[in-house]
């Protein structure tokens, strides 16, 4: 029996130091020309599943969507070669951006690492989830116009973390509502964010536009919206993108949180398959991610000029609702306050 409970914790050790290895992965960028190349990456990036993949291809991911004629488009896959192929075939001249993504990734941890040891700023590293709270904590013990709050618990029993940024005017005032990493890889979302709280907390009085944003609005920021699937980036796979939502009747693990509100749920542009990246959850709102964001924006309800949910790679300001191109009725007021 306890030969047996020494392997057991020996194979759980080797489980969580094992990380999901990204060696030959590649990617690609490719710029369609005419329609019909523009209509067939759509149709690719609209296929969450292997359904309608190339064949033998086991990872593809649109790190870029296809959007309009002569922008470009970013591929990830797992077969190089194979989707070059495809892609010349349709007429296209794809490039490679990254020949291997694991020793991209390698080595941008390293700089990481060598970057906080160098004794950089908090704001300009990544952090882990335990740094970010102890930062967040700290800047609420010393800074009178931070407070923070616990917005909900994750199922890995998490707390989802929002700081306040306030210079007074009571539970009236106007408020805008920031929130990063719903998608737990995009590293540099979460630190746009702790950027955000760094510089309204500690430039306000000193610098007037600072100054005139915190004295017009409240500022609440959820710089970690997705606990689990950022601790699951740091530790086994950096490349993570859900949470870690345990599906039942299913092996894979995780719901995309950014599928899961009640807008259009389960239509195009998300997966009902559970091992999709984009799988959208059983229904809307069961995932504790969205509630906490649904209710923390029905706490602001009549106060919340504005609420901005933060990504990476795509370089576009998006408005709602993300799975039309059809203009929302308050489009121009939208237009005109960016
Ligand atoms: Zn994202």
């Amino acid at each position: 029996m306890k030969r047996l409970v020494i392997f057991s914790v020996f194979m759980v050790a080797l489980a969580w130091t094992q990380k999901t290895n990204y060696k030959g992965y590649k990617l690609l960028r490719v710029t369609p020309q005419t329609k019909e190349q523009l209509a067939y990456l759509v149709n690719l990036s609209r296929s969450p599943d292997t359904k309608g993949w190339p064949s033998d291809l086991k990872t593809l991911d649109f790190w870029r969507d296809p959007t309009t004629l002569a922008q470009s488009v970013d591929i990830f896959t797992d077969n190089g070669a194979l989707m070059e192929q495809e892609l010349l075939s349709k007429g296209m001249q794809p490039s490679t951006l990254m020949d291997d993504v694991q020793s991209f990734l390698d080595r941008r941890q390293a700089e990481n690492t060598n970057s906080i040891a160098a004794g950089s700023r908090f704001t300009e590293t990544y952090h882990t989830y335990e740094e970010i709270i102890d930062y967040l904590n700290q800047l609420a013990n010393s800074n009178p116009l931070v407070s923070v709050s616990r917005i909900g618990v994750t199922d890995e029993s998490r707390d989802i973390v929002t700081a306040r940024i306030s210079s007074g005017g009571g539970d009236t005032k106007p408020a805008i509502y920031l929130e990063c990493g719903m998608h737990a890889r995009e590293w540099i979302a979460h630190s746009t964010c702790i950027w955000i709280i760094d510089e309204l907390s500690t430039l306000y009085g000193q610098i007037p536009e600072i100054t005139g944003l915190l004295d017009r609005f409240d500022w609440f920021i959820t710089p970690v919206s997705n606990p689990d699937g950022y601790v699951h980036s740091w530790l086994n796979d950096r490349l993570w993108r859900k949470n870690r939502k345990i599906n039942p009747s299913s092996p894979c693990i995780g719901v995309d949180t950014n599928r899961n509100f009640d807008a259009n749920f389960g239509g195009v542009g998300s997966s009902d398959n559970p091992c999709s990246d984009t799988y959208g959850g059983p229904s809307a709102f069961s995932e504790a991610e969205s509630q906490a964001m649904r209710d923390i924006l029905l706490s602001l309800q009549g106060r919340a000029k504005a609420a901005v949910s933060i990504h990476n790679n795509a370089q576009v300001w998006i408005s709602p609702y993300g799975y039309t191109t059809e203009r929302p009725a308050d489009y121009a007021e939208m237009v005109s306050s960016i």
